[in-house]
């Protein structure tokens, strides 16, 4: 019978002394394209497969969830393929077509439900899922376990909410986006209000703390976390609990870590947590039957930005090292063949990155043979640089049958620099597609359709219903939202309190009650089938009941059209998301499937791998490999990025960049640079970069055109918009002689009691509370009221 053992002969010898580790520290450090990546993939298979490891007791962490899902798949093989040896005693290939897919599906509930192979976001909020009840956080805050997650404009939302109307301060003098900043920040350094208020002590400390305050209130009243606290949260829930923290210490027994170079601090204390129970792991001393396997390089640490630390790679051994007594091998393996590029395209990879000074010297050996020299070309502007690709795809396809659209990929430092390729590529009809764009999740109509599924499923969802409570038009204009929002919080009951409750939107929204009436009505209804109905009818529902997509269709253009079609692709997604969680005991709620959607990220692209160009940034670049790369704008400025160029270590980061992205290529590698750009509304001439300097001449070969020197006239910038003027509240005048507490009698809701008062004058309106109606909003100038 065969063994997997006989899938490690793919391995090279220190490939297979990481892959066949089993318990203790292990950390494998070794360059771009040395089958880094590839040994992990095989050691989970190894575990299960030799070692008998439980999959339950397995945590992958990968850097997307792309690459959670290609290793999945990568490991279904290798099961697939190991099961039906010692099944059937023949390889996969052999059995017939339903056996094959009998096995493979088998495999594949397994790998989905008992392995968890992920991205820390999504990871960290499977087990929020289980215990965030469990979880309070210093001012008391507490969360259930339907929470929403809030992406970037969500937050952003929020953040210019509190800023403008809650605060009253001017966003031009503290610009929102900033605030933000700094708040993800205190975060990231476990930061509390007070103490960012403490280190900074000056007015702009004490608003950023304010703001940080409301804005922790506000994720709390709406039963939603951010990005960041999907880290966080279990971090500080392990540190509360221990009952918490030694349950998942137990569960995950082995784990491995994918681009370990760019874990953050917050992360290694959740790995650290989980890996020995809360003790320093030089302390930690049960290794018999545990791991921790990390896989990164050094050189491809791209992520400080957000605040990713490769010393932290660094200093693994030191960190971990003690566990080696009772472990069964090194601490550390390093790999030093090059299995993906030509030995130019490696060439011009590690003589680029020896010009760093921050970092440890390495062995990188090509495996495979010369290949061609890199071609540089001097463009004269961007779109003779996008001109210049497009010629070289075309003749390249042309001469070599093999090579299609889908093995070419073009990579750029900033997000702006791919519309003039896009332009170009549309005019000779190339098909490209861009990996990690406007991403799907991104688009209006599916955050218009995700905020009513959201509202649906977590009450305490303000940001969602708001978002939707006039999609489609239903005559619900600011003012009612307004006055609705301000009772909400004057009260201090959820926004969904007061919808839900005729006689207060009556109140309230005057002439537009019908409308808010009737899309309350709507979330109600299926907020009711919540738990009995399946998600994909739950939506189909909700999209015909709100008149959502009749709207689509009543609009009749083609953006109406396309916005249609991506609804459909939406509720595909629901399907199929019920399709891969039918087991018994698998999240198949709406709230599972939402989970999904908020953790899509942003370099996950939801399209299926074509025969497409692929066009991203370098960053999204990581861990990627294609046959044909093109790497361009290697100007000052551009990339180098402007901000790195008088500061070495951002220096050093952005050629770490670079070799990320001449190392994606496998066979043919084309790097370019403009002598004149337009970039962001200028057209300025634009000086090679300094690694252009860096790279050894005779590995290149360039073309001679000189750039012809033509004048650009410079375009205006856009001039910036006049400031806002700031709105004030009504401010009633006359007088009232309702005051809290007073008891008052209602027709049919019998006599109860004043709790607020809202407005003054001819604006005043009541909150009263009932002993069986439960609390109403009323005016008593139109409905009859009575002192007792
Ligand atoms: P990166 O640093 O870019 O993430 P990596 O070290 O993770 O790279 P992999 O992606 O695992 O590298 O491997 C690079 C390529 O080399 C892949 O195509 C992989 O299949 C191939 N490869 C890895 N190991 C071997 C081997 N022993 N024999 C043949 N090919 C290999
Ligand atoms: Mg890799």
């Amino acid at each position: 019978m065969a063994q997997f053992s006989d899938s490690l002969s793919h391995l090279n010898p220190s490939q297979r002394q990481a892959v066949e580790h089993v318990n203790g520290p292990l950390l494998v450090v070794a360059g771009a394209g040395s089958g880094k990546t590839r040994a992990l993939t095989f050691r989970i298979a190894n575990l299960v497969l030799s070692q008998r490891v439980d999959p339950e007791n397995i945590l992958a962490v990968t850097f997307t969830n792309k690459a959670a899902k290609e290793m999945k798949k990568r490991v279904e093989d290798l099961f697939a393929e190991q099961q039906s040896q010692s099944e059937f005693g023949k390889p996969l290939a052999a059995l017939k077509e339903y056996e094959q897919t009998k096995l493979r599906s088998r495999i594949y509930k397994t790998i989905t439900k008992d392995l968890w192979i992920g991205t820390f976001h999504s990871l960290c909020c499977r087990i929020l899922r289980f215990d965030i009840e469990k979880y309070k956080d210093d001012s008391g805050r507490t969360w259930d376990k339907t929470f929403s997650i809030f992406d970037e404009s969500d937050v952003m939302t929020i953040i210019k909410d509190i800023i403008i109307n809650k605060l009253n301060l001017d966003e031009k003098k503290f610009e929102p986006r900033n605030i933000r900043y700094a708040i993800s920040n205190a975060k990231n350094k476990a930061m509390s209000p007070a103490e960012v208020e403490q280190e900074q002590q000056n007015y702009r400390g004490r608003v950023i703390a304010d703001v940080y305050t409301h804005y922790l209130n506000r994720l709390s009243e709406n039963n939603a976390l951010d990005f960041d606290d999907l880290i966080l949260m279990p971090v500080k829930l392990f540190r509360q609990n221990e009952q918490v923290r030694a349950y998942w210490h137990k569960r995950f027994r082995h784990i491995l870590v994918d681009e370990y170079q760019d874990t953050n601090r917050t992360q290694y204390d959740l790995l650290t947590m989980l890996t020995t129970n809360g003790k320093s792991p030089k302390q930690f001393d049960d290794w018999a039957h545990r791991s921790i396997f990390v896989v990164g390089d050094a050189d491809q640490s791209i992520y400080s930005f957000r605040s990713a630390d490769f010393t932290i790679l660094m200093g693994f051994q030191q960190d971990f090292g003690d566990g080696r007594e009772d472990a069964d091998t090194e601490s550390m393996v390093k790999l030093e063949e090059n299995y993906r590029s030509t030995s130019n395209i490696l060439e011009l990879a590690n003589t680029l990155i020896d010009n760093n000074t921050e970092r440890i010297d390495k062995i990188l050996k090509a495996t495979r043979g010369e290949g061609e020299r890199i071609y540089s070309y001097r463009a004269d502007n961007e779109i003779d640089e996008a001109e210049f690709i497009v010629r070289q795809v075309e003749t390249l396809l042309r001469r070599n049958p093999d090579l299609s659209y889908g093995k070419v990929a073009i990579l750029y430092r900033t997000n702006a620099q791919s519309r003039v390729i896009e332009q170009v590529m549309v005019e000779r009809q190339l098909p490209y597609r861009i990996v990690g764009g406007m991403r799907f999740y991104d688009r209006r109509e599916i955050k218009d359709v995700l905020a009513y599924l959201r509202a649906i499923a977590n009450p305490a969802d303000t940001v969602s219903l708001l978002r939707v409570i006039n999609t489609p038009k239903r005559k619900v204009g600011k003012t009612t939202v307004e006055a609705l929002v301000r009772a909400s919080l004057e009260l201090g009951v959820p926004l969904w309190e007061i919808l839900n409750d005729e006689t207060s939107v009556k109140t309230l929204a005057g002439r537009s009650s019908k409308g808010v009436l009737a899309f309350a009505e709507v979330i109600k209804k299926y907020r009711e089938q919540l738990t009995t109905m399946p998600a994909s009818e739950l939506a189909q529902g909700v999209l015909e009941d709100s008149g959502y997509l009749d709207d689509l269709k009543r609009q009749n253009t083609e953006e109406a059209e396309n916005r249609f079609s991506n609804v459909q692709e939406l509720y595909n997604a629901i399907l199929q998301f019920e399709e891969e969680n039918s087991g018994e005991d698998e999240d198949q709620s709406l709230v599972g499937f939402l989970a999904g959607a908020a953790l899509a990220s942003d370099m996950d692209d939801s399209s299926e791998d074509d025969n497409r160009i692929s066009m991203m940034t370098l960053h999204a670049s990581k861990g990627l490999e294609f046959p044909v790369v093109f790497l361009v704008g290697l100007e000052q400025g551009l990339f180098p990025s402007f901000r790195s160029l008088d500061d070495p270590s951002a220096i050093e980061e952005e050629r770490r960049l670079c070799y990320v992205g001449i190392t994606r290529a496998q066979e043919r590698l084309f790097i370019s640079h403009a002598c004149e750009r337009r970039l962001y509304g200028n057209r300025e001439i634009a000086t090679p970069s300094l690694f252009l300097d860096e790279m050894p001449e005779n590995l290149l070969e360039s073309n001679t055109v000189r750039s012809r020197a033509k004048r650009w006239e410079t375009s205006d910038i856009s001039k910036p918009a006049a400031p806002k003027t700031k709105r004030s509240m009504p401010q009633g005048s006359g007088i009232t002689d309702w005051v809290v507490g007073e008891k008052a009698v209602h027709d049919s809701f019998g006599v109860g009691q004043v709790t607020h008062v809202f407005g003054t004058g001819k604006k005043m309106c009541l909150a009263v509370k009932f002993p069986t109606a439960g609390q109403k909003i009323l005016d008593p100038k139109l409905v009859p009221l009575r002192k007792v």
